[in-house]
């Protein structure tokens, strides 16, 4: 429809565009042209659509043979487009509030909508809410919306929002539009993006989702403060915006644990009793952890960079693997635990190489290092591990003179008493 159609076939029904629905009407034959394209529907897809208004999408998509559920809250429009398209076996109209209906459609393999701007995130999130959320979507967004939505960490625009839709779907901006393509023509620019769901996507319910949503949302509160002093189980020393996604998965995952017990210990390292992660570092009681250092046949060392949402020594570099012993298991089971949950990998032999006692440089902790290799691939947890580096020692052994601050203090400390060993 050209804009003075657009305007007749409203006025003949005694409609006009309401701004409070966003009703931006997209006129532009290319572009309606190209968003079904992008969105490539095969033959026999089930694709919902939201806010069809009247029907610039709808028809290119009905020409197509595909199943079409479209969602559209203005009873106006919704008799126009049921007349216009009439009752048939591949159409389905629902007339509501799209981010009510939303989660109530079931099996929609695409999604593609020309969003009302004032409730697009009300929408989005509501998608994520569906019983399959589709794999697939095609959506056009105020400019802004989808700079907040494909932010990456440490900019000004990633935000909750980015963090929520990204633990779902990849986000991929396709086109910047500005809004001579519509009637009425917005104020605003207008960008078309592509989602594509995630495999590795969590397995939330509905209740975990909004919890995990109202989570990152308390954080972003106050971008400038520091995330501990909003989340006080974060002992870091990041802000908000400093965590990867699955950083903040890995800090909401936390907070609903019970957390970790570990053994005290004495002086000799004999298990006096137990307590909980917080209060055996808060009241500096002696304990237990496993350092693992692996070896590539070519005598290279892995290293770790520490994430830097871990509560102690974020963004440092420290051994292959390293945690604490857990209440109850030994320090051998703990280095094949953390090399299977920090680098992915089970290992036929850990050799034991030395036994720290415990002292500041080892944060009161008694530490076994054990030996190993594996020329990998590894699988780190991201979450976890920021990164990881194969070194040659002496090239190790210089970055540490010439600065310790890079690494874990455990680390040079435990490198200086073998080295004294050797
Ligand atoms: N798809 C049409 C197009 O591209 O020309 C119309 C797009 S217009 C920007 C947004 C449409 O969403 C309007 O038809 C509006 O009535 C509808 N809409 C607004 N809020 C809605 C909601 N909460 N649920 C469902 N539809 C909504």
């Amino acid at each position: 429809m050209t804009p003075t159609e657009i305007n007749q076939t409203l006025s003949a029904r005694h409609l006009r565009p309401l701004a409070s629905l966003g009703q931006n009407f997209l006129f532009d034959q290319n572009i309606c042209r190209q968003l079904v394209d992008w969105l490539s529907p095969a033959a026999g897809d089930r694709v919902v659509e939201i806010g069809p208004g009247l029907g610039a999408l709808t028809a290119r998509l009905l020409d197509l043979n595909l199943s079409l559920t479209a969602l559209e809250i203005d009873k106006g429009l919704c008799a126009w487009l049921r007349e216009k398209f009439g009752p048939r076996k591949n159409f389905t109209l629902i007339e509501g509030d799209a981010v009510a209906t939303l989660p109530t459609v079931s099996g929609c393999d695409r999604a593609i909508g020309n969003l009302p701007y004032n409730v697009s995130t009300p929408l989005l999130v509501a998608l994520l809410r569906m019983p399959a959320p589709p794999r697939h979507c095609i959506f056009m967004l105020q400019k802004e919306m989808a700079g907040r939505l494909a932010a990456a960490p440490r900019t000004r625009d990633y935000g909750a929002v980015s963090v929520l839709l990204q633990s779902y779907y990849h986000i991929e901006p396709l086109k910047k539009l500005t809004g001579s393509v519509f009637y009425p023509a917005p104020a605003v620019a207008s960008t078309v993006i592509q989602l594509t769901l995630r495999d590795d996507r969590p397995a939330f319910t509905t209740g975990q989702q909004r919890e995990f949503y109202q989570f990152v949302r308390h954080g972003f509160s106050q971008r400038r403060k520091k995330l501990r002093n909003l989340i006080p189980q974060y002992n870091g020393q990041a802000r908000a915006e400093e965590l990867t996604v699955s950083e903040w998965h890995a800090l909401f995952r936390q907070t609903r644990q019970p957390e970790e017990i570990f053994d005290i210990v004495n002086e000799r390292d004999e298990v006096i009793g137990s307590a909980p992660r917080s209060e055996v570092h808060a009241m500096g009681h002696r304990h237990r952890a496993a350092h693992i250092l692996v070896y590539r046949d070519d005598g290279a060392l892995l290293i770790q960079l520490r994430s830097p949402a871990k509560d102690r020594h974020p963004n440092t570099w420290d051994s292959s693997a390293a945690g604490h012993v857990d209440s109850g298991e030994t320090y051998e089971a703990a280095a094949a635990r953390e090399l299977r949950e920090e680098l992915g990998v089970t290992v036929s032999e850990l050799k034991e190489i030395a036994c720290l006692r415990a002292c500041e440089e080892t944060g009161r902790e008694f530490v076994k290092v054990y030996e190993t290799r594996h020329n990998g691939p590894f699988h780190p947890q991201s979450a976890e591990v920021a990164g990881l580096r194969w070194i040659r020692i002496p090239e190790l052994e210089q970055w540490m003179r010439e600065k310790p601050r890079d690494f874990a203090p455990a680390l040079p400390y435990l490198w200086k008493k073998l080295n004294g060993k050797k």
